[in-house]
């Protein structure tokens, strides 16, 4: 059955291009039934971190990539942490000794590699041919250093290798180790998995997306309001695509449709008013309740009262914003009376000659409202602005300005019906005093 593998080196964050190659091994596994494995390759004792390796569990944590075996897992082929595998390594390293594989250079052993082409089939980029016959571009690698450590080469084959790993999905800068890695497992007597190189990830100018570049860290996410199923979805349509016009997808949808065929050749664009985007079709989804629920720690690290009429509130811009963290900001007018004007739409309404008599006009007509609702409201901006001989769009603007001091936002009459008489009216009159 299908073993696939995440092998993250613990130096940093989990950031996008990791966090992609996670999902797709993890989907892979998903749709075959098989199982996904963690393992962790924290050799470089020197960059490795523990709270980078913490950042990679809860990353994958938040995203829903659960994997079946792996640290906090366990499983039958552990340790899942490549520092505590040494025994393996020396073992496997004895291998090659025996073989007469391996010599020793200066202190440091080399691997002697077969002198003849090696030929790959990758499952994404296709047949690619290495020439290993000249020793001269080919050197034989180093596998263990002199210091009596192993090289990536070499333990990340010893693994895959125990760990009976059959498809290693990866991104496309290790294409190039893959007939290194070949020729070890050849050494081994052991058969290799299957390879998928994956493509780069560049960022809208086309450069490669690195580590320090704007989104590419995972664990910003949360606190700008992505849900999880928003940056799983953009994460899945970074190489791979559907082939339909289909693009908003859930975890559940994506492991049913997800197969390497469909995985592109080219480079793949991180371009974040996409994420943003994708991320809204996952909030538009969202019953309003749920959403009021999501927003809410977004509205009290804003120091906004979340009182009674919170998830009313909430649920008039919930087809509105791309990130939950735009929510206070959208709805803070809603909660509580001390609202700043934007600078433009208060000119808009002063450059309007008409407005201030129309709006002391509808303060009184507000006053006059006896049963209060969006529709007796509306209702009486229409018969004040028709009283003046002027069109009620007119006075719309002036009132969504005096409301929430905003030129748009949710929509008008859900306004009024939260605030009621009493505050739309003072809204009003405080606009033209
Ligand atoms: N630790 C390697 C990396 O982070 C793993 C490469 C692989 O997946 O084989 O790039």
């Amino acid at each position: 059955s299908v073993r696939t593998r995440f092998a993250p080196s613990p130096t940093g964050y989990l950031h996008v291009g990791g966090a992609r190659t996670a999902l797709f091994n993890f989907l892979f596994a998903r749709h075959h039934g098989g199982t996904f494995v963690l393992r962790v390759e924290d050799t470089d004792e020197a960059r490795n971190t523990e709270a980078a390796r913490d950042a990679i569990f809860t990353g994958m944590r938040w995203l829903g990539l659960d994997w079946d075996e792996g640290p906090q897992a366990g499983g039958s082929y552990g340790p899942y942490f490549q520092s505590e595998r040494l025994a393996i390594y020396d073992k496997w390293f004895d291998v090659l000794r025996a073989k007469g594989r391996v010599y020793e250079d200066g202190g440091a052993w080399r691997f002697r590699f077969e002198r003849k082409k090696i030929t790959m089939n990758d499952l994404v980029c296709g047949e690619v041919t290495i020439n290993y016959e000249d020793e001269s571009n080919t050197p034989d690698m180093v596998v263990k250093r002199s210091d009596g450590s192993y090289v990536f080469h070499f333990v990340n084959v010893v693994d895959d290798l125990e760990m009976k790993i059959t498809h290693v999905i990866r991104g496309e800068d290790h294409l190039m180790n893959t007939p290194k890695h070949l020729q070890l497992f050849e050494a081994f007597g052991a058969p290799a998995p299957l390879y998928a190189h994956i493509p780069l990830i560049l960022n809208g100018d086309g450069s490669k997306m690195s580590k320090r570049d704007e989104g590419a860290a995972v664990g910003d996410y949360p606190r700008q309001g992505f849900l999880s199923e928003g940056v799983v979805n953009f994460l899945a349509l970074l190489g791979w695509s559907s082939k339909t016009d289909e693009e908003i997808f859930t975890l559940f949808q994506l492991v049913e449709r997800f197969s390497l065929e469909n995985v592109n050749r080219a480079p793949a664009r991180f371009d974040p008013e996409k994420c943003a985007w994708v991320n809204q079709q996952h909030l538009l989804k969202l019953t309003p309740e749920a959403f009021a629920a999501a927003a809410r720690p977004f509205v009290e690290g804003a120091g906004l009262p979340v009182d009674g009429a919170y998830a009313t509130a909430a649920a008039t811009v919930k087809d509105k914003v791309r990130l939950l963290q735009e929510v206070p900001e959208a709805i803070g007018f809603l909660l509580q009376d001390d609202f700043a004007y934007e600078t433009e739409a208060l000119e808009k309404v002063k450059g309007n000659a008409q407005a201030p008599a129309l709006l002391a006009a509808l303060a009184a007509a507000f006053s006059a409202t006896t049963d209060w609702s969006a529709e007796t409201a509306k209702h009486a901006i229409g018969e004040t602005a028709k009283a003046a001989g002027a069109k009620p769009g007119q006075l719309m603007f002036p009132v969504r300005v005096a409301l929430s001091g905003k030129s748009g936002g949710p929509d008008l009459g859900d306004i009024l019906g939260l605030l009621g008489r009493e505050r739309s009216a003072a809204r009003v009159t405080r606009l033209v005093e």
